[in-house]
């Protein structure tokens, strides 16, 4: 008989990060899995076309037998085949964030036995998901020190709604999982900040950056204007990376219509405030997104200054398919994560 492991979508966050993790987890483990009550604490449910790409994705990478991969779906069943390592293209069909699909295949991959090499098509720098800056930056470094290596290439620039970006990654198998324990960033190596803009006026940049100069007391010369092209519509982000010894953190907020320049730059500088004045090493976003890697390398630790939905909703997620001790460890104003 069929030993499924059953996946509420509605625990905690009740979000797609539920549904990639297991995805993930399932072409690792060969375990089949079966959900229900899909982003059920989202406004809109089910797979949308970002969810649903991953799902295909997935299927395409290891053979799936899947029902259930429609948009809308609250409910999916997805047996998994051996993951094939070779050369892939997933089109998002708009904006749907290339780095949360990629987030899905790549751990599979990482353990399969070969390289592989996949193209994305969709958006890079979105609201709500890790930009592909923050892959290239913060994300993919510490997973090379864990031994898993992917080398991202940003092709084209995609904002929403248009869309139309492009990413290029090789990926290489995984030789052997290195423990990663994150205690400490270190001296501050460099930052910088970069406003992108595409197809908008320039005194965009102008008044994003002004506001990094007078709330971070960035110096001018750490400061960059940068129009990108071709894009597919208009788009603008800031971001904002501070290089440290052992890590790098980035912090991207993007601009949309209705909301000022100066509310973007606002808010990404009290994002990056936030992490300087917690002392903690990882950031509230790269905490929930090194769980899954750890778990598979069987250990690793960090300090982190919030314990988000996210983090603790796929801490439970991993747990229901991989047989890891996961800690949160409080202590003074930080929390510690122990995985092994
Ligand atoms: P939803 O189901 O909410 O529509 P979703 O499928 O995009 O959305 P979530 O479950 O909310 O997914 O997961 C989003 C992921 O993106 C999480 O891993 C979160 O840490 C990450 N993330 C969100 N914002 C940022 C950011 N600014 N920088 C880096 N990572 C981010």
């Amino acid at each position: 008989m069929m030993q499924w492991i059953d996946i509420d979508g509605s625990q905690g966050e009740g979000g797609g990060q539920i549904l990639r993790t297991s995805l993930s987890l399932s072409m690792i483990t060969g375990k089949p899995v079966r959900f229900n009550a899909i982003r059920a604490g989202r406004a809109k449910p089910g797979l949308m076309r970002q969810h649903l790409t991953a799902v295909l994705a997935a299927q395409e990478i290891c053979n799936a037998q899947v029902v259930g991969a429609q948009l809308g779906s609250t409910e999916l069943s997805f047996i998994p085949g051996k993951v094939r390592p070779g050369d892939y293209l997933f089109d998002l069909g708009g904006a749907g964030s290339c780095s949360l699909v990629l987030q899905t295949l790549l751990p599979a991959l990482w353990l399969a036995d070969g390289k592989s090499t996949i193209k994305l098509r969709g958006g890079t720098h979105n609201p709500m998901a890790p930009s592909v800056t923050f892959l290239q930056q913060v994300w993919l470094p510490l997973m090379a020190k864990m031994g898993a290596i992917a080398t991202l290439r940003l092709i084209r620039y995609g904002f929403y709604p248009a869309g139309g970006g492009e990413v290029e990654v090789q990926v290489e198998p995984v030789n052997q999982w290195q423990t990663l324990n994150l205690m400490a960033r270190g001296q501050v190596t460099a930052m910088s900040a970069y406003a992108l803009t595409a197809n908008i006026p320039d005194a965009v940049a102008v008044r994003e950056l002004k506001v990094v100069n007078q709330r971070l007391g960035w110096h001018e010369n750490l400061l960059y204007h940068q129009e990108v092209s071709p894009v597919a519509g208009s788009g603008n982000a800031l971001l904002l990376q501070m290089n440290f010894e052992h890590l790098s953190e980035v912090v991207c907020t993007i601009g949309t219509r209705g909301k000022s320049a100066e509310k973007v730059a606002i808010e990404a500088c009290a994002e990056m405030q936030a992490y300087l004045d917690s002392m903690a090493v990882v950031g509230e976003h790269l905490a929930d997104q090194l769980l899954l890697p750890m778990a598979l390398a069987g250990a690793g630790s960090f300090s982190t200054h919030k314990v988000t939905a996210h983090l603790s909703t796929n801490m439970g997620v991993i747990g229901q398919f991989v047989n890891v001790a996961m800690k949160i460890c409080p202590q003074d104003s930080l929390f510690y994560i122990q995985i092994g």
